[in-house]
């Protein structure tokens, strides 16, 4: 295990605490991805498997390219608010509204954070924050490892998805060598990555093609093509009979452009509400940008959902961008 003496210590009270729990919760973020789902898909599969009562939650639809991940039929989107639980396990999420507040601190005796973002906060009993790890399942297979857990083939290939979808496949700046001696280890465990590469990558329906083609026709670029922005608006959506989950990937698209250090991709979420995801390359700072509309993530993969329309949103982002690029 390739963790700093710091990690260690977490790592240890981490286990010390899920020793003493009997019921635990388990949630990610809002619109969850590979990461948040499959780090929480597999700790609840574990915990369940150790004799205890684990559930995990989500308000929101899991993804299509998703599904395939054991146990992500199983998951509920609501707690009653008398519900009580030893520990929560709360992944990737900065405060409890980024998990979607499903439940209050108060419902949970200790509460677990753990998240590789770098924008956190200390909100847990326990703050396992690795900002220096590509993904969250990383962290998630150093407690399991501390914990001598021999893993199933599902409960690895959770872990791998988490892996393989936060670096972009092993493309982008975060990935280091303990994502791939991680990965070596869940490949170990019998998991079937063209399989899953599969699942997740190739696995569009016609209609998110047809989505992403009227997306494309559309892209633009400014400030000397150094910055290029993708709009999808609900028309396209319409036009193109595509589902809210046929926008994943679109903005990779991007930074594809020659020259390019900073892609966004603006979603019309309705007249007065813009989800806004954005992609830089290595030496552009996103998360300067997306703070200031109450947004977080990564220095080079961030988000953030405005309060106005799409040309109003795009304007605020560009008046932003004008001094930065
Ligand atoms: P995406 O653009 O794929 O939605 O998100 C890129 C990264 O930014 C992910 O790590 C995601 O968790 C984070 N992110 C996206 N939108 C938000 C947001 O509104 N708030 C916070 N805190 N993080 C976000
Ligand atoms: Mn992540």
């Amino acid at each position: 295990m390739n963790v700093d003496k710091s990690s260690i210590k977490k790592i240890y009270e981490i286990s010390e605490i899920i020793r003493h729990s009997k019921t635990f919760f388990i949630a990610g973020h809002v619109n969850p991805d590979g990461d948040s789902l499959g780090s929480g898909l597999a700790l609840t599969s574990v915990l369940n498997r150790l004799g205890k009562r684990a559930y995990i939650y989500c308000t929101d639809e899991i993804p299509f390219f998703l599904r395939f991940l054991k146990g992500s039929d199983k998951i509920k989107k609501n707690v009653k608010s008398t519900d009580i639980f030893d520990c929560a396990i709360i992944l990737e999420s900065m405060d409890f509204s980024r998990m979607g507040n499903i439940i209050a601190h108060n419902q949970a005796k200790k509460i677990i954070n753990i998240d590789h973002h770098l924008t956190y906060t200390n909100f847990g009993s326990i703050n396992y924050i690795a900002s220096y790890s590509a993904s969250t399942a990383e962290l998630v297979l150093n407690i399991l490892e501390y914990m001598k857990v021999e893993l199933t083939k599902s409960e690895a290939t959770s872990l791998y998805t988490g892996i393989l979808t936060d670096t972009g496949c092993f493309q982008q700046i975060n990935t280091t060598s303990s994502s791939h001696i991680a990965c070596a280890k869940l490949i170990r465990c019998g998991i079937n990555v063209n399989e899953i590469y599969k699942k997740i990558y190739e696995n569009d329906s016609i209609n998110a093609l047809k989505l992403k083609g009227l997306a494309l026709c559309k892209i633009k670029t400014l400030f000397d093509n150094k910055f290029s922005y993708i709009v999808l608006t609900k028309d396209m959506f319409k036009k193109s009979n595509a589902g809210e989950n046929d926008a994943e990937g679109i903005v990779n698209y991007s930074l594809k452009i020659r020259g390019v250090k900073v892609g966004c991709l603006f979603k019309e979420i309705d007249k007065k509400t813009t989800k806004i995801s954005c992609r830089s390359v290595e030496n552009f700072d996103l998360l300067e940008v997306v703070k200031m509309f109450g947004g977080g993530g990564h220095r080079n993969a961030a988000g953030c959902t405005i309060r106005a329309g799409l040309s109003a949103s795009i304007k605020l982002i560009i008046n932003v961008l004008r001094e930065k690029i």
